[in-house]
C-alpha cells in the first residue's frame, strides 16, 4: 500500500511539473553541430572527409609491411595486383563512417569464394565482404555484405558483373579497459546500394578464415583491403572520423 501511495505521488509530481512547463523549456541551442557540406554529387566525399583515393594515386595506402603501395592506380581506379598483399592506409582510424565502391572483375572460371573476393577490414581485421554475388553461390555468412563467417547480409543487394557496388559503412570501434579486457563489442551497419544490409551487427570478435571469432585489445588502426587474388577495382574510398 506504501509503495503504492509513493509511486502515485511520483506520478503526480511528473505530471505537475510537464503541466507547467512551456515548449521552450526542452529545447536547446547550443553547442551547434559544426557545418559540413555533402558532395556535390550524392556519393562525393563531403567536406570533412578524408580522401583515401581519388582516382589519382596510391599515397595514402601502404602495404602490410610498411613498403610504398603495390595496386595499380588507373582510369581512376585502385586496382587490386594479385600477390603483391593486402594494403592499408597510412592513417590509423578508430570509429568512422566509410564510402567506398568496388567492381568485379570478369569472372572466367572463377566460382565461390574465388570469384571476385576482396574484403574491407575495418581496424586491419574486421572483414566485411568484397564478393562477386553475381549467379555465384557460397556460404551466405561469406557472401557479399556478410560480416565474414559472423553474420550473413539481411538481403542481397548486389547488382550484376560488371557494375559498380557502393558500400556505406557505420563503425563503431570495440572499447578495451587498460586491462585489455573488452569493454564494449564492436558494432556495424552496413548499406551496400543503397540497401541496408546490416543493421547494428554487435560482432563477436575479429573474422578469421578457420576458427571462431575473438577479440585482442586494440586501439585505432589502418584500414585494410585485400588482395585475395582477383583483381578487384575499387574508386571514391572517403572516410570521416566519428
Ligand atoms: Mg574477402
Amino acid at each position: 500500500m506504501k509503495k503504492f501511495t509513493l509511486l502515485n505521488l511520483v506520478l503526480f509530481l511528473v505530471v505537475s511539473v510537464s503541466a507547467q512547463m512551456k515548449p521552450q523549456s526542452t529545447e536547446w541551442y547550443y553547442p551547434q553541430p559544426p557545418k559540413v557540406t555533402p558532395g556535390a554529387d550524392k556519393n562525393q566525399p563531403p567536406s570533412d572527409a578524408i580522401i583515401l583515393f581519388d582516382g589519382k594515386d596510391l599515397s595514402k595506402w601502404v602495404t602490410t609491411k610498411g613498403e610504398e603501395a603495390k595496386w595499380k592506380a588507373e582510369n581512376g581506379q585502385m586496382i587490386v595486383v594479385p600477390g603483391t598483399g593486402d594494403m592499408c592506409t597510412k592513417e590509423y582510424f578508430g570509429d568512422c563512417q566509410l564510402h567506398i565502391e568496388f567492381k568485379s572483375p570478369a569472372p572466367e572460371n572463377h566460382h565461390g569464394q574465388n570469384r571476385g573476393n576482396s574484403g574491407i577490414f575495418l581496424q586491419s581485421t574486421y572483414e566485411v565482404q568484397v564478393l562477386d554475388a553475381d549467379n555465384n553461390p557460397t556460404y551466405v555468412n561469406g557472401m557479399v555484405g556478410s560480416i565474414y563467417k559472423q553474420q550473413a547480409p539481411n538481403v542481397d543487394a548486389y547488382t550484376k558483373n560488371g557494375e559498380w557496388q557502393i558500400y556505406d559503412i557505420y563503425w563503431k570501434a570495440p572499447v578495451f579497459g587498460t586491462d585489455g579486457k573488452l569493454e564494449t563489442p564492436a558494432m556495424i551497419t552496413v548499406v551496400l546500394n543503397g540497401i541496408l544490409v546490416q543493421n547494428n551487427f554487435i560482432l563477436k570478435g575479429d573474422t578469421p578464415y578457420i576458427g571462431f571469432p575473438k577479440y585482442e585489445a586494440h586501439g585505432r588502426l589502418p584500414l585494410k583491403l585485400q588482395d585475395h587474388g582477383t583483381g578487384v577495382a575499387f574508386r571514391n574510398i572517403w572516410i570521416r572520423n566519428l
